[in-house]
């Protein structure tokens, strides 16, 4: 199984996310893996909105194969003072995945409903593009709104390993839910493991 989300080359394969403009290159040249083009919501200060929306464009136009991410929202103590920068990039890079038919990471801290009521609301406009839900960590009647959508989520080790993982990830259909490595490419093994033992009772 590929690393639907990560940080990191993973000889697995998957998709490699940057996190700020400057990352953007090393994801491009990572061999192996596909590249997602964004900022990710930790890194939100000073980044202009309008050059972003370009570049994207510009760069999605260049790599047909690539995604869109890492972008998202933080309401943690440490990240709530940038929330109106991060709404703003936010909505750049769902219109980008959108008019470029790209599936977008989304990272969420304290804001799946503000997330869901986002999305519901591009579902509305016909402007939803394919959303993927990475740490999701959500109870199963909020995933359950989520997978209206056409959400995918991902999971990583410390999200399998935790105490309501069972009543979290098991009900999610198949083909919906991933591993993902994140910023932890030596857990890799060990997440596969979880994650299909999680899924079909098999290690
Ligand atoms: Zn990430």
């Amino acid at each position: 199984m590929k690393d639907y989300h990560t940080h990191h080359y993973n000889p697995a394969g998957g998709t490699i996310c940057a996190v700020t403009r400057a990352d953007w290159e090393r994801v491009a040249a990572t061999p192996g893996m596909t590249p997602a083009f964004g900022v990710h919501p930790w890194h939100v200060q000073g980044v202009d909105a309008a050059e972003l929306a370009f570049e994207l464009d510009d760069w999605l136009s260049r790599y047909p194969a690539a995604e869109v991410g890492e972008t998202g929202l933080d309401a943690a103590d440490a990240h709530r003072a940038t929330l109106e920068q991060q709404r703003l990039l936010l909505h750049i890079h769902l219109g980008a995945a959108f008019r470029h038919e790209r599936t977008v990471h989304l990272h969420g801290v304290r804001a799946w409903a503000e997330l869901l009521a986002i999305l519901k609301e591009r579902a509305r406009c016909n402007t939803l593009p394919r959303v993927l839900l990475h740490a999701w960590n959500g109870p199963h009647e909020l995933a359950r709104e989520f997978l209206a959508l056409g959400a995918i989520f991902t999971v990583g080790t410390r999200e399998l390993t935790h105490s309501r993982a069972h009543e979290r990830y098991a009900r999610i259909p198949d083909g919906r839910i991933f591993p993902e490595s994140d910023d932890s490419p030596a857990d890799w093994p060990r997440t596969l493991a979880l994650f299909n033992l999680l899924r079909r009772g098999i290690s």
